[in-house]
C-alpha cells in the first residue's frame, strides 16, 4: 500500500466524459489498497472565463473579490469528480483549500502557502475515503480564501504530497511528460525518463510551460519527487527528481524556446557611475521583470544598455524609463517585439566545456544571427529573431544529438 498524490490540470477534467476518466483512473488505483489524495484544476478555460467576466462588471477588480470568484472554477470540478466516484461506488470526499487546512499569507491572488494542517485529511484517509481537493486555493488567518497565482494547482499537490508525507507524487496533464524540445517544433523531441529540479525550472521558465515554476521550486526545496504523465493513457511519464552524478553525463538535456519577450534598448545614456541603477531601480519598482541585461563598452562618455522583457510588460516599460531618462539627462528607449530566445539547458553544462562553441557554429551554419548571449552554470541563451526561432531550435537539437540519447 502506498500513500498517493495525483494531480489532474483542467484538460483532464475538462468535461463530464473526462471526469469521469479521471474517476475511473482514480478507482483503480484504489482498488490496489493505496491510499490517495487527488487535487483538481478548474475544467480548462473556466479560470480565464472568470477572469473575463470580472472585468465585464468592473475594469478593476479588487483582488479579494477575485480570489472569491476564481475559487469557484476549482470547486465546481472536486464535487464533481467525488460524485462521478460515488457513481462507482467508491466512498470519496471533496475538499476546499481550506478545508483542506492550507494556510497562506495575506496576498490576495498570488498568495504563499504558509502551513498545512493535515489534521483533516488524515482522518478522512484513516476512515479509507479518497479525499479531492481543489487545487490552486488556501484561506488566510483571517478566514479569507486566497488563491496561489496562475497554475497553482500544481503547487497545492506538491505542498500536500510533503505535508503527509506521500510516497509518490504524480502531475497528471494533456502531454506526456517533459521533452527534449516542444513536438509541435521539433518532430523528432524526445521524452525525458528524468530530469533535475534546476533543469525543470530552466525549462519551465523559459517557456516550457508544462508546470507552474512556484511548485517546482517548492518540491526543490522540500525534495519531492514528483512524476509528470498524461491522464489520456497510461505511459510512463518523466520523474523530477534532486540531481544525481549520473546527470551531468548528458551535457544538455533539453532546447527551450521563448516567443513572449521584447528586446528593449536604452541608447545614449551617459556613462557613469549610477545610471543602471536608476533604470534598473525604476523598471524594479514597477514590477517588471528584466532578463538577460547587456552594456556596451562605453565610448565618448555615453553607453548603451540592453535587456529583454516580457511583451506583456513593454508599453509599461517605456512609461517606466521615460522619467528616468530626462533625470539622467538623455537617451532613447527603443522596442523589438519580434525576437525569440532560445536556451539549452543541462546540469552537464557544469563539467564539460564547449557547448557555446557548439551551439553558436550550428546557429551560424544555419543563418541565425545572435542579438543577445547570456549564460548560467546550466544555460546558454540566445536572442534571435522570431521568425528563425523554430529553425533555430531544431538545429540546436539536432546539435546536441538530443534525439539520439
Ligand atoms: N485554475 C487555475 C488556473 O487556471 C489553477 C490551475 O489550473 O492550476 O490558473
Ligand atoms: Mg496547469
Amino acid at each position: 500500500m502506498a500513500r498517493i498524490v495525483q494531480k489532474y490540470g483542467g484538460t483532464s477534467v475538462g468535461d463530464p466524459a473526462r471526469i469521469k476518466n479521471v474517476a475511473a483512473r482514480i478507482k483503480a488505483i484504489r482498488d490496489e489498497g493505496n491510499e490517495l489524495v487527488v487535487v483538481v484544476s478548474a475544467r480548462a478555460g473556466v479560470t480565464n472565463e472568470l477572469i473575463a467576466r470580472a472585468k465585464e462588471v468592473c475594469a478593476n477588480p479588487s483582488e479579494r473579490e477575485m480570489d472569491q470568484l476564481l475559487a469557484v472554477g476549482e470547486q465546481e470540478t472536486i464535487a464533481l469528480t467525488a460524485m462521478a466516484l460515488h457513481g462507482l461506488g467508491v466512498q470519496a470526499v471533496s475538499y476546499t483549500g481550506a478545508q483542506a487546512g492550507i494556510f497562506t499569507d495575506k496576498v490576495h491572488t498570488k498568495a504563499k502557502i504558509r502551513t498545512i494542517d493535515a489534521k483533516p485529511l488524515e482522518k478522512d484517509l484513516n476512515a479509507g475515503k479518497v479525499i479531492i481537493v481543489a487545487g490552486f486555493q488556501g484561506i488566510n488567518d483571517e478566514g479569507q480564501t486566497t488563491t496561489l497565482g496562475r497554475g497553482g494547482s500544481d503547487l497545492t499537490a506538491i505542498a500536500l504530497a510533503a505535508a503527509i508525507k506521500a510516497d509518490k507524487c504524480e502531475i497528471y496533464t494533456d502531454v506526456d511528460g517533459v521533452y527534449t524540445a516542444d513536438p509541435r517544433v521539433v518532430k523528432n523531441a524526445r521524452k525525458l525518463d528524468e530530469i533535475s529540479y534546476d533543469e525543470m525550472l530552466e525549462l519551465a521558465s523559459l517557456g516550457s510551460k508544462v508546470m507552474q515554476t512556484r511548485s517546482v521550486e517548492f518540491a526543490s526545496k522540500y525534495n519531492v519527487v514528483f512524476e509528470v504523465r498524461s491522464s489520456f493513457n497510461h505511459n510512463p511519464g518523466t520523474i523530477v527528481k534532486q540531481e544525481v552524478a549520473y546527470m551531468e553525463k548528458v551535457v544538455v538535456r533539453g532546447v527551450a524556446v521563448d516567443k513572449d519577450q521584447a528586446k528593449v534598448v536604452v541608447s545614449n545614456i551617459p556613462d557613469k557611475p549610477g545610471t543602471a541603477a536608476k533604470v534598473f531601480r525604476a523598471l524594479a519598482d514597477a514590477n517588471i521583470n528584466v532578463d538577460m541585461i547587456v552594456q556596451n563598452v562605453g565610448r565618448q562618455g555615453v553607453a548603451n544598455l540592453t535587456f529583454t522583457v516580457p511583451q506583456t510588460e513593454t508599453a509599461k516599460a517605456e512609461r517606466t524609463l521615460a522619467p528616468v531618462l530626462k533625470e539622467i539627462g538623455g537617451g532613447n528607449v527603443s522596442v523589438d517585439e519580434k525576437i525569440a530566445k532560445l536556451s539549452v539547458v543541462g546540469v552537464g553544462m557544469r563539467t564539460h566545456s564547449g557547448v557555446a562553441a557548439t551551439l553558436f557554429t550550428s546557429l551560424a551554419d544555419a543563418g541565425v544571427n545572435l542579438e543577445l548571449i547570456s549564460t548560467s552554470e546550466i544555460k546558454i541563451s540566445v536572442v534571435i529573431a522570431r521568425d528563425q526561432a523554430d529553425e533555430a531550435a531544431r538545429v540546436a537539437h539536432a546539435a546536441f544529438h538530443l534525439d539520439e540519447i
